[in-house]
């Protein structure tokens, strides 16, 4: 039996979830270490739910996080033309969401990490585990070297290599036929409400901003493609030439959009969103789990991913915490874990198939009917379920799930 009385873990991947799984064991009194591939941290923007804000708020980064990021509290809809098509809420259980910059809001979770003495060793990519006669499991990177741990937790994004080693067969994370990028323009003029995300369905393309109190806008794009391009495609673009492209996706639609385009500061490189149409059939094997996009993730659309991965650190380790049996932990995280993550994908599918109509008709009738689906299910009370969750730290994991 393997029991949580051994307590050295090894996190793989130093995203979002694994320095907040970290400092939750650090909490439980279970170390950790982190190994993560990269040697230096790159990104977008992105929105962090109140759901996964809570999260940190339990970390006591919260305040870290408001002040670095632009506090949102509310989405509208409209269309390329600028016809209003409705909206919805960014907030619940008295939080508002926020608005961040990624490497930053990362750096936050692994400098507190950092600090508390959590080592993080970069440049370490994982390449095969193995898994010992007492329990355990040794993990080997590519570099040639190698770590051992009681407990393995891969926190390695939507292209798991843990994921990989505990299901062989498993058919992976699928491209969602969207090419996302996006930029920060400052000095620009643009309709826009306090608090709030602005979302534009357009002619050829998806487009979302948001303008901070300084005037600030932090905004990005995604357009449908047929085929898959290459991972290393966009490589070796300019920022001109992303810019250029970009206007041309939007040139049919309100001017402002290719003013916040011409006017950025930055862009990001594109690249293509993946999302996992399946979960695998276990998020665990002996010593080994999986945490946050490694097991379930889901497409950007939804505006959730970081915030379900927060969730599952805080859960995970809450588990590992109450039970003194690693597997019946393990399995208890995924039950609890397991509904809500998969409700959470079909936002997310939902969010993207809105971004594939294209043709006049198809948009006319989206336009139509938007309005009616936003009414429905974007009003509070139909979104409670995903902003006022809260992972209750105190609480006692009562009973085996
Ligand atoms: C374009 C885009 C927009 C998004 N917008 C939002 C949004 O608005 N809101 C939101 O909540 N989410 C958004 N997401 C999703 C969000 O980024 C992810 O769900 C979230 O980062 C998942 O956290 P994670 O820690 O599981 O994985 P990640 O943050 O991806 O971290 C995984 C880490 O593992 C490392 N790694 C990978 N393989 C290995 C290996 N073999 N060995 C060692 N390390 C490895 C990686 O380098 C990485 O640092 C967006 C995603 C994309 C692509």
């Amino acid at each position: 039996m393997l029991t949580n009385t051994k307590k050295k873990t090894l996190i793989i991947g130093g995203g979002i979830a694994g320095p907040a799984l970290a400092l939750f064991l650090k909490r439980a009194g279970i170390d950790a270490e982190i190994y993560e591939a990269r040697t230096s941290s790159e990104g977008f923007s992105l929105t962090l739910s109140c759901n996964g804000l809570a999260v940190l708020q339990e970390l006591g980064l919260d305040h870290a996080v408001l002040s670095e990021g632009s506090a949102v509290s509310k989405w509208k809809m409209s269309n390329g033309k600028g016809r209003h098509l409705g909206g919805g809420v960014l907030a619940g259980g008295g939080l508002k969401s926020v608005f961040i910059k990624r490497v930053p809001l990362g750096n936050i979770i692994s400098e507190e990490a950092e600090r508390q003495g959590i080592p993080i060793i970069r440049g370490k990519k994982l390449e095969d585990i193995r898994m010992t006669s007492e329990g355990g499991a040794v993990a080997s990177f590519q570099d040639g070297t190698s770590a051992a741990g009681d407990y393995l937790i891969g926190c390695d994004g939507v292209h798991s290599r843990t994921r990989q080693i505990i299901e062989p067969g498993f058919q992976g994370a699928s491209f969602t036929g969207l090419i996302n990028s996006g930029g920060y323009t400052s000095g620009v003029q643009v309709p826009c409400e306090p608090e709030t995300i602005h979302f534009i369905f357009c002619k050829r393309g998806f487009f979302g901003y948001h303008v901070s109190p300084s005037g600030f806008i932090y905004w990005f794009t995604n357009w449908p493609t047929a085929k898959e391009p290459a991972r290393d495609a966009s490589r070796g673009i300019t920022d001109e030439e992303r810019k250029r492209m970009m206007l041309e996706v939007y040139q049919d639609d309100q001017p402002f959009i290719r003013k916040i385009i011409e006017g950025a500061e930055t862009t990001f490189p594109f690249f293509s969103s993946y999302a996992l149409p399946k979960q695998p059939a276990s998020w665990h094997k002996g010593p080994i789990a999986l945490v946050g996009d490694a097991a379930h993730a889901i497409s950007p659309s939804s505006g959730q991913g970081a915030s379900m991965a927060l969730e599952d650190a805080a859960v995970l380790a809450k588990c590992l915490r109450d039970f003194s049996d690693a597997e019946q932990a393990y399995a208890t995280y995924e039950r609890l874990r397991r509904e809500r993550t998969a409700k959470m994908y079909e936002v997310g599918r939902h969010g993207d198939s809105g971004k594939h109509v294209t043709g006049p008709f198809k948009q006319w009738f989206r336009d139509l009917t938007t309005p009616v689906f936003l009414k429905l299910f974007a009003n509070p009370k139909a979104s409670d379920w995903m902003y006022s969750y809260r992972v209750d730290w105190n609480s006692k994991v009562s009973g085996y799930h």
